[in-house]
């Protein structure tokens, strides 16, 4: 049976579930729902990401201990998805005991191989981030995203050595072994590898505590970015041994990921560091990864502070849940950004549903019951709209597959009219 492996990124616990998240995990939603239709064997993964100092910090504020505050946060995921009729076979959180356990033995693997090093490390470092920032990353001296001027920190640190990694994922980018969609980001990428290149990372910190002990020197924890990228494999049961063992523990014959779905802004590690790990394990590749937009709502960047935010639970709330998934899905092309508004939503409600499906369900009962006839519906007689449908759907294009279903509509709607 054909396999259809799909993952969201492992969300971070320093927020509540938004519509970003949300957005996401509908769209692999869909995917997962499409492809067991079309009776493949579908594995959709999605969960939590919990260590780094943020975490400490938040559960700090919260006078919790970072576990019990992880936990909270992981409930409102899964109660969010739950809410959201999401469909998910794996709920992955990196506090869970069998994934630390394989991100320990995968990195002594790696590090047993020569490719993690001590060294020290100097550089520019974001809290915001979590990450050593590059001058070029910075404008005006300040983080982009967090509006913050990175600390000068020096400190001793195992090191990945991605730069090793540079030539071959070039190439397994450029030839698609590795496709990136859509086209704009793996040139972006491309463009990445070949003017800036890899410089080998740091995949541990000496002053966070809450995070996974580097097996072989504890005074050490394991860099989150290394660690949540691995629950790719354990959500899959992977215990961390390489190359897969046969008949061993975890049941991988999902392995590798058809597609990854997630937002731009994670791009570039996964198309880096990610890939590179893989490599260094002597695993498989993931066959695609897809990059879809952001929202703003009115043109502007949505976020809690600016008080414009569109919560999921209020969309359900007043739409229902499964007009809530079509308003979101419906709000852009796939893979664009989009311009999102209560007003927008409202007009396409109506418009869509309300006035477009809603209204012709209604005539169409109607006059069932009228003439007291049943109604002998052939599913997937035109054969020709299948196909055009389902070539949408496999690239992605979910505002073109919708087309279609409300081109049939509105023939149906003529019908009647006659
Ligand atoms: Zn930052």
């Amino acid at each position: 049976m054909k396999k259809f492996y799909i993952t969201t990124p492992v969300y971070y616990v320093n927020d509540v579930p938004h519509i970003g998240h949300t957005y996401t995990t509908i769209a692999a939603d869909v995917l997962a729902r499409w492809h067991r239709e079309l009776g493949e064997e579908v594995f959709f993964l999605t969960g939590t990401d919990e260590h780094g100092a943020k975490i400490e910090t938040k559960a700090k504020e919260m006078k919790l201990e970072p576990k019990q505050y992880a936990d909270k946060i992981a409930d409102a995921f899964k109660e969010a998805w739950q809410e959201l009729n999401i469909s998910h076979d794996g709920f992955l959180r990196t506090t869970g005991e069998a994934h630390i356990k394989a991100v320990q033995k995968a990195l002594r693997f790696m590090h047993d191989k020569g490719d993690i090093y001590l060294s020290k490390y100097e550089g520019l470092y974001c809290r915001g981030c979590e990450q050593y920032k590059s001058e070029r990353d910075l404008i005006d001296g300040m983080c982009q995203d967090h509006k913050i001027a990175p600390e000068k920190m020096s400190e001793e640190c195992y090191t990945f050595k991605l730069s090793k990694y540079q030539d071959e994922l070039l190439e397994k980018i450029k030839n698609d072994e590795l496709q990136i969609l859509p086209l704009n980001r793996k040139n972006e990428i491309v463009s990445f590898y070949e003017k800036e290149g890899l410089a080998d990372v740091s995949f541990s910190r000496k002053n966070v505590n809450w995070g996974i002990p580097i097996p072989w020197d504890k005074s050490h924890t394991v860099y989150v970015w290394a660690d949540a990228f691995l629950n790719y494999l354990t959500g899959l049961g992977w215990d961390g041994a390489t190359p897969f063992n046969k008949g061993g523990k975890g049941d991988l014959k999902f392995w590798p990921p058809s597609v990854q779905l997630m937002s731009k802004d994670i791009l570039r590690v996964h198309a880096t560091i990610w890939p590179a790990m893989l490599l260094s394990l002597g695993l498989p590749l993931p066959k695609k990864i897809f990059i879809h937009g952001y929202f703003q709502v009115n043109g502007q960047k949505m976020g809690k502070s600016l008080g414009n935010a569109i919560a999921p639970s209020d969309l359900i709330k007043k739409y229902g849940v499964d007009a809530a998934r079509y308003l979101i899905m419906g709000a852009t092309a796939f893979g664009h950004d989009g311009d999102i508004s209560w007003e927008k939503f409202n007009d396409k409600y109506n418009a869509d549903l309300a006035n477009g499906l809603g209204n012709l369900a209604a005539r169409v009962s109607n006059l069932l019951e009228t003439n007291k006839i049943g109604l002998d519906l052939e599913v997937g007689s035109d054969k020709k709209l299948i196909k055009k449908y389902a070539e949408n759907m496999q690239a992605f294009k979910f505002d073109e597959a919708l087309k279609i279903l409300w081109e049939k509509l509105r023939a149906g709607d003529t019908v009647l009219s006659d």
